[in-house]
């Protein structure tokens, strides 16, 4: 069993990072999620290390973003109403990426973490596992913000990687329910990076892209894979796609490291979303990640947060990926303290009393219909089977 160090970037200054109180990215998702890491013990186990992370500079935020929109996210960072700029012309403004006064140290702050967890995961030998729960801004563009995204912290800290190690191969997995966009069209012609995205369809869902036949282009054809999935995939199909595809395309490609975006808006009750999944999913994913990670990616392992928007949701599933990581099974209860903190501060879901509930429960109402449950197993199959005979071959 390895027993090397874990890295968790943490810093209070996460929440700096607010689109406003009526805005779904809510900082709470943060700290309610560090709270519970520290009252299920996580924090206190002995290989858990926690890395205060730092600002990326400008020069670091470039590798990825064109000077002039860094520009203007500075800009209006010091003066939201900036007569000289036009926020709508870079994606800013009120809707998804309102502007606010301190964006651009707060995002930079994001960057600067996702480089911090992996300089620590790439250069450290005793560290095989990082996670930077702020991260996984995975919808910005080189030129504008988009999706609650302003700059691409994942995006970012793999240009820092290849930059210090040019020939660094990098396989990208990014589950959270919207399509991994921005990161993949960053690297959509780089075959050093595989860019893997499981996401709910663009027919139904923001950002309209993710589909199957965005392979790549250039060198990087074949370099960039798609599953989208219909509104009500469950656990259990989710997981017997993800057992029969993510293997075997790791096992092809062999990367230097493996970097996961954890978005959980995957869940049955994600208020952006309609997937089918529960906690329970969660849990099951840390595991099959952890073991394809020893097996194919090195050992190596950056993840970063990502979507989620159930404040009760998100820390319980990002701290069994944790605990995962350190190797721990945790026990079902959630800490009483945490549950009353969580009833004081949330107030418009139920209150949970277990770290991963309901699973079987959504699971059966899932699938009760008989029609959904076999167009559904019919499409996962479709999936498959162009997994095999494509996407795999693809890579070879
Ligand atoms: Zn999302």
């Amino acid at each position: 069993m390895d027993t090397k160090k874990v890295g968790l970037v943490y810093t209070d200054q996460y929440t700096k990072y607010n689109f406003g109180i009526n805005h779904p990215l809510r900082p709470l998702r943060l700290s309610l999620t560090y709270s519970l890491m520290e009252k299920l013990g996580l924090l206190d186990n002995e290989n858990l290390e926690i890395i205060k992370p730092r600002y990326a500079t400008r020069e670091e935020i470039e590798l990825v973003h064109k000077p002039k929109y860094v520009s203007v996210v500075e800009t209006l960072s010091k003066n939201p109403q900036d007569p000289t700029v036009k926020p709508f012309l870079y994606g800013l403004g009120p809707g998804d990426n309102p502007v606010f006064e301190g964006m651009y140290d707060a995002s930079a702050l994001v960057c600067g973490a996702s480089i911090s967890a992996a300089e620590k995961v790439w250069n450290d030998d005793d560290f095989n596992r990082t996670f930077n729960p702020a991260g996984g801004l995975h919808h910005a563009m080189i030129d504008k913000a988009s999706g609650f995204c302003i700059f691409n912290d994942i995006a970012v800290a793999i240009r820092y990687l290849q930059k210090q190690n040019p020939d660094i191969r990098v396989a990208y997995l990014d589950i959270d329910c919207h399509h991994g966009d921005g990161v993949q069209w960053v690297f959509y012609d780089d075959p050093n990076v595989l860019t893997i995205s499981l996401h709910e369809s663009g027919k139904y869902l923001f950002p309209g892209t993710g589909n199957t036949d965005e392979i790549g282009e250039g060198a990087g054809e074949g370099y960039a894979i798609n599953f989208p999935l219909i509104p009500g995939t469950s656990t259990k199909m989710y997981l017997r796609l993800f057992k029969e595809c993510i293997p075997k395309i790791l096992d092809t490609y062999r990367p230097d490291l493996l970097v996961t975006q954890l978005g959980v808006d995957t869940h049955f009750n994600d208020p952006l979303t309609q997937l089918g999944a529960s906690i329970k999913l969660y849990k099951l994913l840390a595991k099959e990640i952890d073991k394809y990670t020893q097996k194919y990616c090195n050992n190596k392992w950056l993840a970063v947060g990502g979507g989620g928007y159930l404040m009760t949701v998100v820390p319980r599933a990002w701290s069994l990926f944790l605990a995962q990581m350190l190797n721990i099974e945790l026990e079902n209860e959630l800490p009483q303290e945490w549950i009353q903190e969580a009833k004081k501060s949330v107030t418009n879901e139920d209150t949970p009393y277990l770290l991963w509930d309901r699973g079987d429960k959504i699971e059966v109402q899932l699938l009760a219909h008989p029609e959904l449950a076999k167009k559904m197993n019919e499409y996962t199959n479709s999936l498959i089977e162009l997994c095999n005979n494509q996407y795999i071959e693809n890579l070879k």
